[in-house]
């Protein structure tokens, strides 16, 4: 993680740290009116609903620099808060970025985590307008705010689904948490020897969605271009089984999900069965997919069906039938909100 060539930033101060950190960088959409350099961004939406999310990383809370490259770090914080904005239906179009840093980081450092927030606003079309910086006593805190926009009369909230329709998640499941698994598991490894080269060959993938996870702004466009607005959606952050519940708790209904419509990708399923885990479980409960969960009116389902990388996991119902899981041998089994959560008290 120490950077050879090592700049203190004590060297550079905290105006001379923003200057390196942040030159270069121009706003390209015109409602970026202004950007870094004032004591405030000037945004401009004219006539749309303009959507605001904001996280807090905190080091060994919600990242672990032993295996996390500060570039990929800064690739995914940004990402999580583009997933947020598309969930709503919405573009994400500016973004903040306040980091508070202890005087374990150089200059290079941060200009490591820089370099994959930048291509992240890159990728996604976002301007970097501003963010603070402020010293830590231990660890970096990362915090990103995201403001982004949406077509009047297309924000979708969480609290729409009806009974009926059908439930839908782009992508796979699962596979970013058998990723941490793999890491956790080298890791630990690597405490206890020094000369090990952990074989990650034929893990790529799930490597690859626990570092650089993306945010579905094709699904977003592609549900757009079918001209389907859906009734609820959020983005999986949590694991499926919290957030289908949010789902449905905000929209008053129950739900029915198959487990054999779950989608999971055969690295997890390998993974799953190498650390002895139901993939089921991984698949409902494991964190970060940053996948979209949909709901949309049963009369899309042949729309749905012809989209690529959306599957239709079962179906939403009256509130009095609960949230259940179907599984494979056509048992009901109450669902709960096992997502992961640092706040949640531990027995
Ligand atoms: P203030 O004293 O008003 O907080 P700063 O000196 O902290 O202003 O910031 C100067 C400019 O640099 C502002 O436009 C601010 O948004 C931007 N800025 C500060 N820190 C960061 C950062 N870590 N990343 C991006 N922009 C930053
Ligand atoms: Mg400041």
């Amino acid at each position: 993680m120490q950077q050879i060539n090592r700049t203190e930033i004590s060297t550079l101060g905290e105006f001379g740290l923003i200057k390196r950190l942040t030159t270069g960088i121009e706003p390209v959409h015109p409602e970026t009116r202004y950007g870094i350099g004032d004591d405030a961004a000037v945004l401009s939406y004219p006539d749309k609903p303009v959507l605001v999310t904001t996280d807090l990383l905190m080091e060994g809370i919600h990242f672990d620099l032993q295996y996390t490259p500060l570039k990929h770090l800064g690739y995914k914080a940004a990402i999580i808060n583009f997933s947020d904005i598309y969930a709503m239906n919405g573009t994400p179009k500016q973004m903040t970025v306040s980091i508070a840093i202890s005087k374990r980081f150089c200059v290079e450092d941060m200009e490591e985590l820089y370099a994959g927030i930048r291509l992240a606003c890159r990728a996604y079309n976002v301007d970097l307008v501003g963010g603070d910086t402020a010293p830590s006593v231990t660890g970096l805190a990362i915090s990103i705010t995201c403001i982004g926009e949406a077509e009047p009369g297309r924000v979708v909230y969480r609290n729409g689904a009806r009974t009926t329709d059908l439930i839908c998640v782009s992508g796979d499941l699962g596979a970013a948490y058998m990723g941490l698994q793999l890491l956790e598991r080298e890791k630990a490894v690597f405490r206890g020897k020094q000369e090990i080269d952990p074989d990650f060959s034929g893990k790529e993938y799930i490597l690859e969605r626990q570092l650089k996870p993306e945010a579905r702004k094709d699904i977003v466009a592609a549900l757009a271009q079918a001209g389907i607005k859906p009734t609820a959606m959020m983005d999986i952050s949590d694991g499926l089984s919290s957030e289908l519940m949010h789902i449905c708790s905000q929209s008053n209904t129950g739900c029915r999900i198959y487990e054999d419509r779950l989608p999971i990708d055969y690295q997890t399923a390998v993974m799953a069965e190498e650390f002895n885990m139901n993939v089921t479980t991984c698949a409902l409960n494991g964190g970060e997919d940053y996948e979209l969960l949909f709901t949309v009116p049963l009369v899309l389902h042949e729309k749905i069906q012809d989209m690529s990388g959306v599957k239709e996991i079962g179906y939403i119902t009256e509130p009095e039938l609960g949230r259940a899981l179907i599984t494979r041998d056509g048992q009901e089994l109450e669902l709960k909100a096992q997502g992961w959560n640092p706040l949640k008290e531990t027995s």
